[in-house]
């Protein structure tokens, strides 16, 4: 795995492919909640769901440099992609890890087909304070769980650490403060399309600003490393070991935000 010092993280290597924590793809975007401070922006970006096609090509690329302990099916909201069961083959069939799990609010789980218990190891329900799951969906979700040998966790979620701050941080001293303090870089490891992320933000604070702030450079290909690159296990590493911001944390708190109480933003106006 990876040792953390004051600044700089070191990664472990076994047959020449990179411990890591969990690696984590966004299989959908959009979400059925609209929670503030979201961390992947989910209520702020358009709708889009991954292709189990691209996923696929993704992580035969990146499981001959990586070996995550987990690998995390997530959002969005994972529920609300069209055929689960075939984005599950995909991870199953990849070699990448042999422990797979999917991160919900729970609100469409109790009724998913039993072809994702199924291929599922883990389950991680997020009950949040500002939306709650009745008791009678957290109830039958255990039950499905236990029939088919899923390890289920309940989070319960009353407050959100700030992550998108109001403007843009202005100075490098502190964008390096956040950096260095941020736990997410080693935890949240993200593969979108195409590209490994060290955190989930990138890709998506890069579409929710770019109208906003025109000069923002491509953060997606700037912070991410291209999958195709002829020498990835070196790229990787090095990526994985900078002690340097991204530039997306000029965008971001990281994990040195204040604590606030849990809420849902307002549903977005219909079109006229
Ligand atoms: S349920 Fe999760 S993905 Fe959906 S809006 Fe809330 S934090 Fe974001
Ligand atoms: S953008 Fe920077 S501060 Fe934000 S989560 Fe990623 S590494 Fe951490």
């Amino acid at each position: 795995m990876c040792r953390l010092d004051s600044r700089a993280v070191r990664y472990e290597l076994h047959d020449s492919r990179v411990l890591t924590w969990s690696l984590e793809t966004h299989v959908t975007t959009h979400c059925n909640l609209r929670c503030a401070q979201c961390c992947p922006l989910s209520p702020h970006l358009p709708a889009w769901a991954v292709s189990p096609q691209a996923l696929a090509e993704d992580l035969r690329r990146l499981s001959r440099v990586l070996k995550p302990n987990v690998f995390k099916l997530t959002g969005g909201e994972p529920f609300l992609h069209p055929d689960l069961p075939a984005v599950l083959d995909v991870v199953r069939t990849s070699g990448l890890t042999e422990q797979v799990s999917v991160t919900t609010n729970g609100f469409l789980a109790q009724s998913a087909p039993d072809a994702v218990y199924e291929r599922l190891d883990r389950m991680t329900l997020s009950f949040y304070t500002s939306a709650p799951l009745p008791e009678r969906s957290i109830t039958r979700i255990t039950e499905r769980c236990d029939q088919h040998g899923v390890h289920l966790t309940v989070k319960a979620i009353d407050r959100f650490q700030r992550i998108t701050p109001d403007a843009p941080l202005t100075s490098d001293a502190e964008i390096q403060d956040v950096f260095n303090k941020c736990w997410l870089k080693q935890r949240c490891h993200l593969v979108h399309q195409g590209r490994f992320f060290t955190c989930t933000r990138p890709p998506h604070v890069a579409t929710v600003f770019a109208a906003e702030h025109p000069h923002l450079p491509a953060l997606a290909e700037h912070d991410g490393v291209l999958l195709d690159d002829p020498d990835l296990l070196t790229r990787l590493l090095g990526y994985l070991e900078r002690d340097t911001p991204l530039a997306t944390c000029r965008h971001c708190l990281g994990s040195s935000g204040p604590w606030e109480p849990h809420a849902q933003l307002p549903r977005a106006r219909a079109a006229p």
